[in-house]
């Protein structure tokens, strides 16, 4: 008990008041029988000791974006003579195990990542009886890294805080980071070398990647035998996965693959709804749990996908670069900022080497997707995407993908790109919270004609978000009806009539065929080259 003193409280002094406080403390705990328990504090211990001598006998575990990167991603590296193993697609069971070993209210995507090579390594410990002194010193997990205000940036904190707590200690985790041959503090020759041949081969894989994707999603909706479309894209991995792995010309490859593809009978008479995917980066790639299996979902429901590229991506963070050089110049002498800072930097120069980044990624992505047939596909135009984009967000503001979902809504709305939209977001994601729910609702308010739809990845909605879908679908489709049938009175033409001008026409029956755009449905595009 606090012993009753005679003394007013304002003429005890503080430190006796904190002792006696402190000491009443130490009473009642012992009293109820609590005992002191004291968290040990998380540091992040960075192994990145991997050698060439170490190359050998150690796997490079990769995963995060479809199928068709990471396959070609491990080719690619395996071509320049690494062990590589692409892990499957993310699972509940991985988002499960990552909730499990992860830090407390992350977003969905670092729960299923990190999950997913959690998972991975469990399995080889408890199923295939590797034991864990093996699994950490003959792998090593290499992901992409970011500085940002969203969750992206701390996904490697995140990823080394699981592994320890399931049980693997010092398991090396690696960014994407240019680095020369020799290890500073060593002096060893680094086991990664990232350097010009290495960055070259991922650009390769993933704007093959990219271009496999887009075309894939473009002939599945049209074939006329089920499961074609598959099977001739599983043809083409092979192809591009054998080139990339044995550095053969990766250019032949793609246009084999063209031929392969070539193969597949269409019928793009058939009226479908164009529904646009985008959202956050992760949600909207992933081709698996992770969103439903959202692609798949739709085309099964009879829609036709349009999907966001990396491409796109890495076009948006050159964008961001240039912003943020063109701000930063006004104060270029004070800024000595360490990543970015201005001071030391010749801006002039800077400036020449972005543009000449843009323009090497589109003219890579439009010979790699001419190859293999990706005909009258244009990257997105992120000048123009921040400039609408700019009246309802903040482009300044950066995090996910900053005002580019807002963009890609007007953008899609206004240039007849899609019949429908769907916003992907992960339960937990901060920079998406506000856009879909927040400021997309002017959007659809200021074009009505917009059929929007927002869905949230919790892991385990899957029936409600389905359901949601399907009745926006059905509004969709009516859309694309509608379309089609104003274009065929408008041209005086009949189905029957349009479908035998194909039948004559061997450019138009061709599966890697694309009519140039000039409303949303692949249809009505092909009606008006028709008429
Ligand atoms: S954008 Fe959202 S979901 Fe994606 S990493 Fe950041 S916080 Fe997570």
């Amino acid at each position: 008990m606090l012993k009753p003193s005679n003394e007013s409280p304002q003429s005890i002094p503080l430190p006796t008041i904190e002792a006696e406080l402190a000491r009443f403390e130490e009473e009642e705990k012992a009293r109820l029988g609590i005992k002191e328990t004291r968290s040990k504090q998380w540091k992040d211990t960075i192994n990145r000791e991997f050698y060439a001598d170490q190359r050998e006998h150690t796997t490079i575990l990769v995963s995060g974006l479809t199928m068709a990167h990471d396959l070609f991603v491990k080719a690619g590296l395996a071509g320049l003579g690494y062990s590589i193993k692409a892990l499957d697609c993310p699972d509940v069971d991985a988002l499960n195990t990552g909730k499990e070993y992860g830090n407390r209210g992350q977003c969905n995507p670092t729960y299923f990542t990190v999950g997913n090579l959690v998972k991975y390594l469990i399995d080889l410990r408890d199923k295939k009886g590797m034991s864990t002194e093996d699994i950490i010193n003959k792998h090593v997990f290499l992901t992409a890294g970011a500085c940002g205000p969203c969750r992206f940036g701390m996904y490697v904190t995140e990823y080394r805080k699981a592994l320890n707590d399931a049980g693997f200690e010092g398991f090396r985790v690696m960014l994407f980071e240019p680095n020369g041959g020799m290890h500073q503090a060593t002096g060893k020759e680094n086991g990664l070398k990232m350097d010009k041949d290495f960055f070259l081969t991922l650009a390769k894989a993933i704007f093959t990647g990219d271009a496999l994707n887009a075309i894939g999603y473009r002939i599945r909706p049209y074939e006329v035998e089920k499961g074609a479309t598959d099977q001739a894209i599983e043809e083409c991995r092979q192809t591009i996965m054998e080139a990339l792995s044995t550095k053969k010309s990766l250019l032949k490859a793609l246009w084999r693959s063209r031929k392969i593809l070539q193969k597949v009978k269409v019928d793009r008479t058939m009226v479908k709804p164009k529904v646009c995917i985008i959202g956050e980066f992760w949600a909207m790639t992933t081709e698996g749990d992770g969103n439903y299996r959202l692609q798949r979902f739709l085309e099964q429901e009879g829609a036709e996908v349009d999907i966001q590229l990396i491409a796109g991506w890495i076009l948006y963070n050159v964008w961001q670069a240039r912003v943020d050089t063109r701000n930063r110049m006004r104060l270029k002498h004070a800024d000595t900022e360490a990543r970015k800072g201005l001071k030391t930097t010749e801006v002039t120069k800077k400036f020449v080497t972005l543009w000449i980044a843009e323009k090497a990624i589109r003219l890579t992505f439009k010979l790699f997707g001419g190859l293999l047939g990706l005909k009258n596909y244009k990257l997105p135009d992120m000048e123009e995407n921040a400039r609408v984009a700019a009246e309802h967000y903040n482009t300044e503001l950066r995090g996910g993908e900053g005002h580019m979902e807002v963009g890609k809504l007007i953008q899609v709305v206004t240039h007849k790109k899609a019949h429908m939209v769907v916003s992907v977001k992960p339960l937990g994601c901060k920079p998406y919270s506000g856009v879909s729910d927040g400021v997309q609702s002017i959007i659809t308010e200021r074009y009505p004609e917009a059929i929007f739809l927002p869905i949230e990845t919790t892991g385990d909605g899957a029936v409600n978000v389905y359901s949601r879908i399907q009745m926006m679908l059905f509004k969709a489709k009516r859309a694309a009806e509608k379309e089609y049938e104003d274009l065929l009175a408008e041209k005086k033409l009949t189905v029957d009539k349009v479908k035998g001008k194909i039948t004559k026409s061997q450019k138009l029956k061709v599966s890697t065929h694309y009519s140039p755009h000039v409303v949303a449905g692949t249809a009505a595009n092909l009606l008006y080259e028709v008429a």
